[in-house]
């Protein structure tokens, strides 16, 4: 089926950069579709006390928040589509965004699809989500006030995660699989001369070890001895990257080496008229209110592309 008319302004993806888009966007009238995805509002679906968005003294549940955004969002008459992109074609306008078995054409498009976090793949990971094993420092780190943790990755996440970390937890152990970090110089010098982190070199996590509510410790495998030892820790954070979603942009817009959608000014991509917003163009901050405020700005400046190209 294809879809008549052009649209204003198809959004892509239904986390806090996709919702806030809408949310302008619809206040500005211009009756946006916002294209939801399978992995429908983002990241902070899997994520359980949100504690740093501004507006909830309390905290609030990740699907809380995510939930009172769609309702804004539709209250003021953004249409929500339970469908997933297959690809796009931004070389003609309007551009044609095909998903599931509609094709819809739009004058301009709001890239939000974020990105997930990269994981190990043990069962135990996801046996203990949400029970000691976090993706976010910046969320989770208050939890961990005089505990154990232990950091896994060896790359600028993993050393700004364990530094972080230390402000709350008493000792703070990076796991890393090789001799060396890939983490620019400066960042590990932090680590280097921070008494609260200890490094643990040539290991994997083999196995996440817990009680049946919390994590309890780590199985490493020792790559030089060939040994499996336990570390007691009670929390776990992978920072081993992020995989932004960008699959089915490929050749629609410039990417980085990692995926991420490059922006050579701001909130506009490589194309006039697409642009982005949120976690899909930021590899640094990651954080719900940052890709709300990437999505108003975006809102914005779709708002403002379409008003001069009419
Ligand atoms: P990254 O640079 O890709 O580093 C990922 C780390 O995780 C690597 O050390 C890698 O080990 C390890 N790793 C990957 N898969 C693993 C697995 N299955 N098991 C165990 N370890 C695994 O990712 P990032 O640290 O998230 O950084 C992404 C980008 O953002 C980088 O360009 C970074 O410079 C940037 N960044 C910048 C800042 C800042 O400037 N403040 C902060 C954060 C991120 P190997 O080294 O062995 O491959």
């Amino acid at each position: 089926m294809t879809e008549s008319s052009p649209q204003n302004v198809l959004i892509i993806g239904s986390g806090p950069a996709g919702l806030t888009a809408a949310i302008y966007l619809a206040r500005a009238n211009l009756k946006p579709i916002l294209l939801a995805g399978v992995q429908f509002g983002g990241q902070l679906m899997t994520t359980t006390l949100v504690e740093n968005y501004p507006g909830f003294s309390e905290g609030i549940q990740g699907p809380a928040l995510m939930a009172e955004m769609i309702k804004q969002a539709e209250r003021f008459g953004t249409e929500i589509k339970y469908e997933t992109v297959q690809s796009v074609d931004f070389s003609k306008k309007p551009f044609v965004v095909k998903a599931n078995d509609t094709t819809y054409t739009s004058k301009s498009v709001i890239l939000a699809t974020g990105s997930t976090a990269r994981t190990l793949g043990l069962e135990s990971e996801q046996k203990y989500w949400g029970k000691g094993v976090s993706t976010c420092a910046t969320c989770d780190g208050a939890f961990y006030r005089d505990r154990k943790v232990a950091v896994i990755g060896g790359g600028d996440s993993a050393m700004e995660e364990a530094n972080f970390l230390t402000r709350f937890a008493e000792t703070v152990y990076i796991i890393h699989r090789r001799d060396a970090f890939r983490a620019s110089k400066i960042m590990q010098e932090r680590i280097f001369s921070n008494p609260k982190i200890k490094v643990v070199w040539n290991s994997e996590v083999r196995e996440i070890v817990g009680n049946e509510q919390v994590v309890t410790g780590l199985a490493l495998f020792n790559s030089l001895t060939g040994e499996t030892t336990t570390l007691d820790v009670d929390g776990v954070f992978l920072a081993i990257g992020h995989v932004p979603q960008t699959e089915f942009l490929k050749d629609a817009v410039d990417l980085d080496v990692h995926g991420y959608v490059v922006t050579p000014d701001d909130v506009h991509t490589s194309v006039e008229g697409v642009f982005v917003a949120g976690d899909v163009s930021d590899p640094v901050y990651k954080q719900a209110i940052t890709a709300a405020g990437m999505g108003c700005k975006a809102a914005i400046r779709a708002e403002r592309y379409l008003s001069e190209n009419l």
